[in-house]
């Protein structure tokens, strides 16, 4: 009853913008479908099977040109129109695990098997699904107004992008040497902070670097009561993390941006038993390479140093290992984010785009933009936060569901169609300009 009331404000309210962008009340409403459906059936990483074939068959009949099993589940779509620039908009497909607490009528109740075997809960928890529907959204208002923009237009719809994977996939499979080379990048995110209906973006330096860092503690184990006959890993685990905490807050510029957090400490097995051996998960971020490697490198020579000086034996020093899940920061081109966000404002108006902080989360669209030469790239952010509760909840101080939480919650009528505007109105400027 209350979505009914809501869409039918929403369709007058948006009845203007719509005839604008060149879509019809029931485009929205073919969305919303399309949307709802995404929402319900979500996918893990690596499992994207249905997602994809969904996609590649809306792409397909929008009159793109669609190649699937791209980098795995990945889905390529190419619309070619004329002489000028080639322009990537990618979405991702992945959803998490996740047991979806939202209580909407087209909650996910999808349970699906980890690699590790185990049964989860699956959410599109992090708006993979509004990201989607934008794509989809885009393309065929795009492929309805031809002549409204000249060049070519590469569509990615990305899997694994939770696990850090899918781009990487996507371009060792040929991504860029397949299809055509990209002069730009484009990609949103959905924002659990900002309001339907409104956009964020950040100049320069936008999300982390992001490494996982596993250290395997060794000791030497033996009686709780003989301390004198061992080489105890907890009481050096417990040094190690102190010790970690210094690199940020004593070897790093206070001006540059960093982070170590131990999320994990696992070791030993009861009160009397010195163990053999701690495990360490670490989450280790930054913006610039050159901070990225000092604090890789600082967290190995730290780890041997202390392991050392507990008088280990060479064999038995830690083992540090950065796992392979990296995520490169995401740089966002200045005179592409300038642009772009000169266009927004006049699609938008200057009070619903706004210019915001840098995140440390991570986000592997970056590794589209390095590859060589680089491609200039932006990730700007799409509001999907119910203006109303929006208000309510910055009168209030109240902090809002994040991405990733169970209760994540898009409004997802005003998000898309403004996800759509922006994706259209960015094509249409650096895709006119620069034709013949
Ligand atoms: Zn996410
Ligand atoms: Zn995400």
């Amino acid at each position: 009853m209350h979505r009914f009331c809501y869409f039918a404000i929403y369709a007058l309210l948006t009845l203007p913008a719509a005839l604008r962008a060149g879509s019809t009340a029931s485009e929205g409403d073919y969305l919303i479908a399309l949307y709802e459906h995404l929402h319900e059936h979500p996918e893990l990483s690596f499992q994207e099977q249905e997602t994809s074939a969904r996609i590649a068959l809306e792409l397909e009949r929008a009159g793109f040109q669609v190649t699937t099993g791209v980098g795995g589940y990945g889905v390529v779509a190419v619309l070619e129109n004329g002489t000028g620039p080639v322009l990537m908009l990618r979405s991702d497909m992945d959803a998490l695990p996740v047991r979806e607490q939202t209580g909407l009528p087209y909650a996910s109740t999808v349970v699906a098997t980890q690699d590790d075997g185990n049964e989860v809960p699956v959410m599109h928890a992090c708006g993979h699904d509004v990201h989607m529907t934008v794509l989809v959204g885009t393309a065929r208002a795009l492929a309805a107004s031809r002549d409204t923009w000249h060049g070519t237009l590469v569509l990615v719809a990305q899997p694994a992008e939770e696990r850090g994977a899918g781009a990487r996939l996507m371009l060792a499979d040929g991504l860029f040497k397949r299809f055509p080379r990209p002069d730009y990048n484009l990609a949103l995110h959905a924002s659990a902070e900002l309001p339907a209906g409104s956009i964020g973006y950040t100049r320069g330096y936008a999300m982390a670097n992001v490494d996982s860092v596993d250290i395997n503690i060794r000791g030497i184990g033996g009686h709780g009561a003989y301390p004198h006959k061992t080489r105890d890993p907890v009481v050096l685990a417990a040094e190690l993390i102190l010790q970690l905490q210094t690199i940020v807050s004593r070897e790093i510029s206070p001006l540059e941006s960093a982070v170590i957090t131990v999320g994990s400490i696992h070791g030993g097995s009861k009160h009397n038993i010195i163990g053999d051996s701690v495990k360490l998960q670490l989450t280790v971020r930054s913006y610039s390479d050159e901070t990225r490697d000092y604090l890789l490198r600082r967290i190995r020579e730290i780890s041997i140093g202390l392991a050392r000086t507990a008088g280990l034996p060479e064999e038995l020093l830690p083992e540090v290992r950065v796992k392979d899940e990296y995520t490169p920061s995401v740089y966002n081109d200045p005179l592409l984010t300038d642009k772009a966000a000169a266009v927004l404002k006049s699609e938008f108006g200057e009070q619903n785009v706004r210019e915001v902080p840098p995140v440390m989360a991570g986000e592997d669209f970056a590794r589209y933009g390095r590859t060589q030469p680089p491609v200039p790239s932006l990730l700007f952010w799409l509001g999907t936060v119910d203006p109303e509760r929006y208000s309510v909840a910055t009168e209030e101080g109240e902090n809002l569901p994040g991405l990733h939480s169970p209760l994540f919650k898009p409004l997802p009528a005003p998000a898309i169609e403004t996800g759509v505007r922006a994706f259209t109105a960015l094509v249409r400027s650096l895709l006119a300009a620069a034709s013949s």
